[in-house]
């Protein structure tokens, strides 16, 4: 199903804190403290040592150095031929193969497994590069560290967390610990895609939630400190301080038709999804796992800038909650927080345009601007592309397209940054 194809929305509903009852919190969750967000007590630097350097030279073409840090391979791609497909597609010249035709300068991309739920719901085995990690698909990405890096985490370690949650259990750290440190050996470059809210647009695209504070997710952010690369997080917001929930589909944006663009489970026939008809907020549970990211980092590791934590699909808003408050918030006190950004070509109809950063004409809006200003060195491109299978290429690209049309409308200070300083230092590429 080509909607499923795409990598939606992150719900989360997660336990929460503040407002959660005890018999729906996991065990070792804590509660969320009554106030608000919680700060930390410096703000978070607009530059860091050597990026500024970088920032500077930001005027400079960024076609030869651009990185996409999100795309998958299709879900019709088995991995088991993923060096085929590979070679296929760099081989290309199809206009849609933009992966290899360095579409807007796009030159560089992570392939990253989008986040599964393990219980053969959602979007499919195919996505298997992280357990199955075939020597194919290793050595085509090896043979081509020139354009491919790897990530690997939503097909091994996100079915963990969400059955854990599911469960309502803690999990076994252990035996989660050695699985990260394994795909960590592998030579990744990110652990990914994990979800801490992923909605359902179609009745068999998942449904995924794991609370941002679980156990589990405090050992993953361990981990990816230690090793000192990004963890991306498919969260779709929840605002905390707005609402204690997100009703569907009373709380949600309608289509064209005037009806909500997610299904609930209360539905009947082709109106069932998968989603819950309530979800609780998410924003307070991610921020206390960014705070103890940074505080191991800081207080563990010794190196407070070990902590990244990507959010992904930032500019692409399905709750209305996905904002530049939102947003700008959170990375004012959180220092280890970066976004990456993705558009689809043109604006969605489930989609909020005012928390798109360009608006229907194609405008970077002033808000958007305003951010990315205050935050140079914090954003990239991750535009939830799927390739690897002809047909589905079209669908795909409008994701491409649009996140790097995106490029085109910065200040000229920020294109560079965006396109390939900050992916290239935020991912150690
Ligand atoms: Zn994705």
């Amino acid at each position: 199903m080509k909607i499923s194809k795409l990598c939606i929305a992150v719900f989360s509903l997660l336990f929460l804190y503040s407002c959660s009852s005890d018999k729906e919190s996991t065990p070792g969750e804590d509660q969320a403290p009554t106030s608000p967000v919680p700060t930390e007590e410096v703000a978070s630097p607009m530059i860091t040592a050597g990026a500024s350097e970088e920032s500077s030279a930001s005027n400079e073409s960024y076609s030869d150095c651009a990185v996409d840090v999100h795309q998958h391979l299709s879900n019709g791609v088995n991995f088991s031929v993923g060096s085929a497909t590979l070679l296929e597609v760099m081989s290309s010249t199809s206009d849609k193969s933009v992966l290899v035709n360095g579409h807007k300068g796009l030159s560089k991309v992570i392939l990253m497994p989008p986040p599964e739920t393990g219980d053969g719901s959602g979007l499919g085995a195919n996505y298997q590069i992280d357990t199955n990690m075939h020597p194919s698909l290793v050595q085509a990405v090896a043979d081509n560290s020139d354009k491919y890096f790897l990530a690997a985490g939503g097909a091994a370690l996100n079915p963990i967390i969400h059955k854990a949650h599911i469960d309502r259990s803690a999990g076994d750290a252990t035996a989660f610990r050695a699985e990260v440190k394994r795909l960590v050996a592998l030579g990744i470059k990110s652990i990914g895609e994990m979800a801490v809210l992923h909605l359902s647009i179609t009745g068999t695209h998942p449904y995924i939630v794991a609370p941002a504070f679980h156990p589990l997710y405090r050992v993953l952010v361990e981990e990816a400190a230690i090793a000192g690369i990004p963890v991306d997080i498919h969260l779709e917001a929840i605002d905390t301080k707005k609402h204690y929930s997100l009703k569907i589909p009373e709380d949600m944006p309608k289509n064209s038709e005037g009806v909500s663009c997610f299904k609930t489970v209360d539905g009947v026939g082709a109106d069932r999804g998968l989603n819950p008809s309530e979800i609780k907020s998410n924003i307070m549970a991610f921020v206390k796992l960014l705070k103890y990211a940074k505080d191991y980092a800081c207080n563990t590791v010794g190196d407070c800038s070990k902590s990244k934590i990507v959010w992904s699909h930032v500019g692409w808003d399905n709750t209305s909650d996905l904002n530049t408050t939102v947003v700008g918030d959170l990375m004012g006190n959180n220092s280890n927080l970066y976004a990456a950004l993705k558009m689809l070509n043109s604006p969605g109809n489930c989609q909020s345009i005012e928390n798109r950063p360009l608006d229907a004409s194609g405008n970077l809006q002033a808000h958007w601007k305003s951010l990315f200003e205050k935050f140079p060195d914090r954003f990239v491109i991750g535009s939830d592309e799927f390739f690897g299978e002809s047909a589905d290429l079209t669908i795909g690209s409008a994701s491409t397209q649009g996140s790097w049309d995106l490029i085109e409308k910065l200040p000229n200070e920020l294109k560079k940054a965006f396109a390939c300083d900050n992916p290239r230092r935020i991912y150690n590429l």
